[in-house]
């Protein structure tokens, strides 16, 4: 019986923590995913690491893009000012 295929290895799991943590898996990788989690200390320690950095990242007020070009020249002129 060759179902290897169907399992992750730590390697694969490094490269699938944030897709893996932002949802963006499909169903099949992520259950590997999950599967191997469940199995493999080293990966859930190094997923939990990775879900702390991307909550510190997301704490904290982001920089709003500018939404037209008013916006824009507000800005600029605005640094315009400072000398
Ligand atoms: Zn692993």
């Amino acid at each position: 019986m060759k179902n290897e295929n169907n399992w992750l290895k730590c390697r694969d799991m490094a490269e699938l923590v944030t897709p893996y943590l932002e949802g963006a898996l499909p169903v099949r990788t992520r259950l590997a995913a999950w599967y191997h989690l469940r199995l493999c200390q080293a990966c859930r320690r190094y997923v939990g690491q990775v879900r702390a950095t991307i909550r510190f990242l997301g704490t904290g007020p982001r920089p709003r893009a500018p939404e037209n070009e008013n916006e824009i020249n507000t800005l600029l002129e605005g640094s315009q000012r400072d000398p």
